[in-house]
């Protein structure tokens, strides 16, 4: 006899237990794509959690491309490499060339799918795979599926990342280094500049997801292009970028950009990109629209930017716990998950929506709610949230003191 469980009583059991270490999540029902404002259950809230930080998910002139856009079909009605590649694909993705500076581009149906398919598409058995500990889930599930040895660094440590490169050398094969060019639970940015220096002497192949820094920041020439631009690096530094239309963009999708050799492999080996449905058009109609207004109006930029400063700001007054970083993603490390959740609870009370991120998502000990900030929030919104979440703390006997020691 085998000792098999029935279906049911496994699922009960793992769910319980997952509750009882406050690690279970509730899927919260939105009647709309949120701006600032949301409802949740017909309570209206202010909304700090999307990543949405140029406020494009609801611009009017995104929504009316979108829907202008269903009118060359509802669905691309096969794989790309069938039939379901339009021209309306092609003027998105010289468009994601053109914005970050790149001979190509090629778009996904998702950043996981990007990430997935693009690390299993250039790495595998006998090669090096070397990842940032805190890189998102869908690189480092691409570093477990390419059968590469995966290495791994801690966080933005380049003393820690040269040891691997030194490791992968011995090991022999090619090197694929993957980073976040901003971390999407934290906040900071990648030391770009230097891991792509290390790169260099290596030999090694960098690629940098953009999903946070796509659309929000970069250099004089590519103000749109991200994190790699903004550190001044271009193609032959950065040989493989990654970014994601769901975040900055407000969409869905996301792109791979880079040489025209790198994007001509990827549609012969990319798995996640070959045997997917292509990207409805709509849905690239209404991303073009975004691009246009992230290329063409940089106010969106300049207002996430004095919104950021002054959430930094007057949380330094208020003696809130910040973490170090300059972007939309204002993290406040609480380290336990319950505490987490009861402050998440309490400002969904008072009227706010913010993610409570806890493990797996982060490294344990590090639960955290993350505040996301977009120039589609009014000065107001940003001081009574801070108001709100002083006093939340203050009433949890959360000081204001940072809880030693990340992860
Ligand atoms: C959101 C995100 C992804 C995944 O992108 P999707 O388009 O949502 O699948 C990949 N990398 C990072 C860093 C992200 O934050």
């Amino acid at each position: 006899m085998t000792s098999t469980a029935p279906l049911a009583e496994v699922l009960r059991q793992r769910l319980a237990e997952r509750r009882e270490r406050n690690l279970y999540r509730d899927l919260k029902t939105l009647a709309a794509a949120p701006g600032p404002q949301a409802e949740v259950d017909g309570v209206p809230l202010v909304t700090f959690s999307s990543n949405d930080y140029l406020g494009l998910a609801t611009h009017p002139a995104v929504i009316a491309a979108q829907q202008a856009g269903a009118e060359l079909g509802a669905g691309a009605t096969a794989s790309h490499l069938v039939n379901g590649h339009l021209e309306v694909h092609e003027r998105l993705q010289d468009k994601i060339a053109g914005l970050t500076g790149r001979q190509a581009a090629l778009v996904f149906s998702s950043g996981y799918m990007a990430n997935v398919g693009t690390i299993c598409a250039l790495v595998g058995r006998g090669d090096n795979i070397i990842s940032d500990k805190l890189n998102h889930a869908s690189l480092i599930d691409g570093a477990r599926l390419c059968r590469a040895e995966s290495l791994r660094f801690a966080h933005s440590d380049l003393a820690a990342l040269e040891r691997q490169l030194q490791r992968a050398q011995r090991n022999g094969g090619n090197i694929l280094v993957a980073v976040d060019g901003v971390y999407s639970m934290d906040g900071d940015c990648a030391p770009l500049r230097e891991a792509a220096q290390l790169c260099r002497e290596y030999g090694a192949w960098l690629m940098v997801d953009e999903a946070h820094g796509f659309g929000v920041m970069g250099s004089a020439q590519l103000p749109a292009a991200g994190s790699a631009a903004a550190a001044g690096l271009g193609q032959d530094e950065v040989p493989v970028l990654m970014g994601t239309l769901g975040k900055a963009a407000g969409n869905a999708g996301a792109f791979v950009a880079g040489s025209r050799e790198l994007v001509d492999y990827l549609v012969q080996f990319a798995r996640p990109y070959i045997y997917t449905t292509g990207m409805p058009p709509a849905i690239a109609a209404g991303n073009i629209a975004a691009l246009d207004i992230m290329q063409d109006d940089p106010d969106h930029r300049r207002r996430l930017h004095d919104r950021i400063g002054q959430f930094r700001r007057r949380a330094v007054e208020l003696g809130l716990p910040l973490m170090p970083s300059a972007t939309a993603i204002q993290p406040v490390l609480l380290g336990e998950e319950e505490a987490v959740v009861r402050v998440a609870g309490r400002l969904q009370e008072r009227g706010f929506l913010v993610g409570a991120i806890r493990p797996p998502t982060v490294p344990a000990g590090t639960a955290r709610l993350r505040i996301t900030l977009s120039a589609a929030h009014s000065e107001n919104q940003i001081e009574d949230l801070l108001l709100v979440l002083t006093d939340a703390l203050a009433e949890y006997g959360i000081n204001g003191e940072s809880p030693g020691g990340r992860s």
